[in-house]
């Protein structure tokens, strides 16, 4: 049963110009996106930079009113709720930023951040030093850290401050923004490796997006790759690496750096720039860029569509093999 239903979403923003800032256009963000997620499963969301995925997950989350289509979770509309409605489902749904820093005040400690979402939903009379206690355990920090000040942490240690803060609400579903794109590498896995820890112990659902594939990969159960505001592939995680079929996201694997300094693997360079999503470009959006367009690239938009041997695995192209 999917926990996350997303039926042909469409979400636009204006853009004005000239004296009277008159609308001169519109910015596919993100443009006819379904999918679902279910209970308990990692989607991964990747793209370059300006594919829409932030979009995607803020739509999600109901910040933006969506231009067209639908937004379930937890069977529930995203958009156009009560604000009772919404603070409920406020609590089910939390967000990860890529910078906890600027989320956290930094002029409160950690003790009165965890403590100010943690009174909004706590029921009167239970004992709030002892479930702080316990989220900060969680995370894998001290208690002494709840009397420091965000800017007294690591870029890590304010991540898992920026986590514990997401999970004192008891979500069911974590969207997660670039949570460790600011990181270290050797930090990135660690905190990679409390989020899947956290969510077998509290049977969470997570909307993981990155630009990197390497990390996305590490986390999802299925990946959907995104280009120009539309969905090009999404499948299986594991389907994905072994047997990508769309060339954009053959492109994006092939970028990704091998340790193996033997290893003589093909890279793909994308040429050209990503087109403007103010003006996407007819027909196939990746068409600009691929090396194997044809006229009907440039004509006719592929569906997305699965290859019949694996019916999860759908692709948006006319000639995916
Ligand atoms: Fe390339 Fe054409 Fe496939 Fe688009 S539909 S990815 S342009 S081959």
């Amino acid at each position: 049963m999917p926990i996350i239903e997303v039926k042909n979403l469409k979400k636009y923003f204006p853009v004005t110009g000239g004296v009277f800032l008159r609308r001169t256009g519109w910015v596919h963000a993100v443009d006819d996106v379904s999918f679902t997620v279910n209970k308990g499963e990692t989607l991964g969301i990747v793209g370059e930079s300006g594919c829409g995925k932030t979009t995607l997950g803020r739509c999600l989350m109901g910040l933006y009113d969506l231009t067209q289509g639908e937004v379930m979770v937890c069977n529930q509309r995203v958009t156009k709720l009560s604000s009772s409605q919404r603070r409920n489902l406020a609590a089910k749904l939390q967000m990860i930023f890529q910078d906890p820093f600027e989320s956290l005040d930094p002029r409160q400690t950690v003790r009165q951040i965890l403590e100010e979402k943690y009174r909004i939903h706590r029921q009167a009379g239970a004992d709030l030093g002892a479930d702080i206690l316990k989220l900060i355990d969680q995370v894998g920090l001290l208690p002494e850290a709840l009397l420091k000040y965000p800017h007294e942490f690591s870029g890590g240690q304010r991540q898992r401050i920026g986590i514990a803060r997401a999970i004192s609400m008891e979500p069911d579903i974590i969207v997660c923004d670039e949570p460790v794109s600011a990181l270290d590498v050797s930090v990135q896995s660690k905190i990679l490796n409390l989020l899947l820890e956290l969510q077998k112990r509290l049977g969470l659902t997570y909307i993981f997006i990155s630009h990197d594939l390497s990390v996305v990969r590490h986390i999802s159960d299925r990946i959907a790759v995104m280009y120009l505001g539309k969905i090009v592939e999404i499948a299986a995680a594991s389907s994905i690496y072994n047997q990508a079929h769309h060339p954009y996201t053959k492109a994006l694997l092939s970028a990704i750096p091998i340790a193996d300094p033997g290893s003589h693997k093909k890279r793909t360079i994308l040429k050209g720039e990503v087109p403007s999503v103010e003006n996407p470009p007819p027909g196939c959006r990746f068409n600009t860029r691929c090396e194997y367009a044809k006229n009907i690239c440039r004509r006719t938009e592929p569906p997305l569509f699965a290859n019949g041997k694996d019916s999860s695995h759908l692709t948006a192209c006319h000639f995916f093999s």
